[in-house]
C-alpha cells in the first residue's frame, strides 16, 4: 500500500538535493571546522556558506545566526540566555499559553529559579491580543516570547504589532518560528524581532540541527561553554553535514516558498471544506484565514482523535492529533484547551499537515476514507448515542 504522509508539521522528509549537498561532508570533506589545515578550512567554509543561506531566509546577516542542535535548543537558548544576561534589569518574562513545550517548560524551569512569568491567554482562534502584551509589561520585563505560528492549530500570531510594542518598551522580543521559517515569509526588520528559533527538519532539512537568530547587539548568555565555536555562544564541534543540509534547505525554501504556500493553501482549503461539509458535527480549530498554508486541524465530535488516527493509518494515511511530542500522552492539547475547547472536544481533534509533495489525489483519498471511518466509530460511540 502506498502511504500518504500528512504530518509535515511533525517533520518533513529530507529533500534529495539537501541529501546530495550533505553527503560529501560525511566522507571526503569530513574535517573539523576548528582545524587550521585544509580539511578544517573546507568544513569551515561550508558552515559559513550555510550560515549565510539561513540568514538570507529571514533577512538577517550571517554573523547573527548561531547553529544549535534543534529548534528546542534554540528556544532554550533564547529564553534562558536572555533571562541570565538581563538579571540586573529584571526577572519578568511574557509568553503565551499556546507556546511549544520547548518555551513553556523553559519558562516553568525559570519560574522555579525565581523568575516571574506571565502566560497570556489566546482567543478562540488561538490568537494572542497585542493589547494584552502591552498590559502585561512591567518595569521588570526583560523578554517577550510569542511564537510566529502555532504548530497545532496553525494560527499565525500578530508579530508586527507585538514587535512594535516590544521595541517601544525596549524589551527583547523572541519568536519561535520553527513552523514558519521556510513556509511563510518572515523578515527580521518587519517585526522588530531580536531572536528567532528555527529548525532544519521542518523545512526539508535534516533532524538534529536548528538555529537561533540573534540580532546584532542583543545581550544574551552563551548556551554551552567550552570551545570558541559559534563565536563562543554555543561550544561544541559543529554538525557540519547537518548545517550544510540546513543551508541547502534554506536556499531551496527561499526560492520555492511562495509557490509552495499557494499550492498548499488551495489543497488545505479543499481538505477543510471537504471535511466540514462531508462529515456532520465537525469544526475547524484555529483561524480560518490567518493560518499556516499547510495546516488543517479539525474536531470531529463524538469520536476520539486517536481512534481516527489509528483507522487512517490502516488505510496508509499518516496524520496526528496535535503536536508530535504530545501525540503519545493522553492529556488534552494545552493549545486547544487555551482556545476554550472542552476536554471532550480537544480529544476529538485531528491534525493534517501538508507539504511539498502532497498531491490532490492524496487529499481526495482522505476525503474518500474519512467519512466511513467516522461513521464506523460513531456507531460505537456512547457519546454519539447520548447526543442523538
Ligand atoms: N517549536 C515549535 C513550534 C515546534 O513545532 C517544534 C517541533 O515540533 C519545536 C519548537 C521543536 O523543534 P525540534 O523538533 O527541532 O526540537
Amino acid at each position: 500500500m502506498k502511504r500518504i504522509y500528512l504530518d509535515y508539521a511533525a517533520t518533513t522528509p529530507t529533500h534529495p538535493e539537501v541529501m546530495r549537498a550533505m553527503l560529501p561532508y560525511f566522507t571526503e570533506s569530513f574535517g573539523n571546522p576548528s582545524s587550521i589545515h585544509s580539511y578544517g578550512q573546507e568544513a569551515k567554509d561550508a558552515v559559513e556558506r550555510a550560515r549565510s543561506k539561513v540568514a538570507a531566509l529571514i533577512g538577517a546577516k550571517g554573523e547573527e545566526i548561531v547553529f544549535t542542535g534543534s529548534g528546542t535548543e534554540a528556544d532554550n537558548f533564547a529564553v534562558k540566555g536572555v533571562a541570565l544576561s538581563r538579571l540586573a534589569k529584571g526577572n519578568h518574562i511574557i509568553t503565551s499559553l499556546i507556546e511549544h513545550h520547548a518555551v513553556l517548560e523553559t519558562c516553568k524551569f525559570l519560574e522555579k529559579q525565581g523568575f516571574s512569568i506571565t502566560y497570556l491567554p489566546v482567543d478562540g482562534y488561538g490568537m494572542v491580543d497585542p493589547n494584552n502584551v502591552k498590559k502585561a509589561i512591567t518595569k521588570k520585563t526583560i523578554l517577550i516570547s510569542i511564537m510566529h505560528a502555532n504548530n497545532e492549530c496553525g494560527t499565525i500570531e500578530p508579530l508586527a504589532e507585538i514587535g512594535n510594542i516590544a521595541r517601544e518598551a525596549e524589551i527583547y522580543f523572541h519568536t519561535d518560528a520553527v513552523q514558519t521559517a521556510g513556509r511563510i515569509p518572515l523578515h527580521v526588520d518587519n517585526s522588530n524581532i531580536d531572536l528567532i528559533s528555527m529548525s532544519a527538519h521542518k523545512l526539508y532539512g535534516p533532524k538534529g540541527v536548528g538555529a537561533l537568530y540573534i540580532r546584532k547587539g542583543t545581550r544574551i548568555s552563551s548556551f554551552m561553554h567550552g570551545g570558541n565555536q559559534e563565536r563562543g555562544r554555543r561550544a561544541s564541534t559543529e554538525n557540519v553535514p547537518g548545517i550544510v543540509g540546513f543551508g541547502k534547505a534554506a536556499e531551496i525554501a527561499e526560492k520555492e516558498m511562495l509557490e509552495e504556500a499557494q499550492k498548499l493553501t488551495a489543497l488545505r482549503g479543499r481538505l477543510i471544506e471537504g471535511i466540514l461539509t462531508g462529515i456532520e458535527y465537525t469544526q475547524l480549530n484555529g483561524h480560518p484565514v490567518k493560518r499556516l498554508p499547510n495546516n488543517v486541524n479539525v474536531s470531529i465530535n463524538y469520536v476520539e482523535g486517536e481512534s481516527v488516527l489509528l483507522n487512517l493509518d490502516l488505510d496508509g494515511i499518516c496524520a496526528s492529533t496535535g503536536s508530535a511530542c504530545s501525540s503519545e500522552d493522553l492529556e488534552p492539547s494545552h493549545v486547544l484547551m487555551a482556545m476554550g475547547l472542552t476536554h471532550l472536544q480537544a480529544h476529538t481533534s485531528v491534525r493534517f499537515t501538508l507539504g511539498k509533495w502532497t498531491t490532490e489525489e492524496e487529499i481526495n483519498k482522505v476525503l474518500e476514507v474519512l467519512p466511513g471511518i467516522v461513521s464506523k466509530l460513531r456507531a460505537m460511540s456512547p457519546l454519539m448515542k447520548t447526543a442523538n
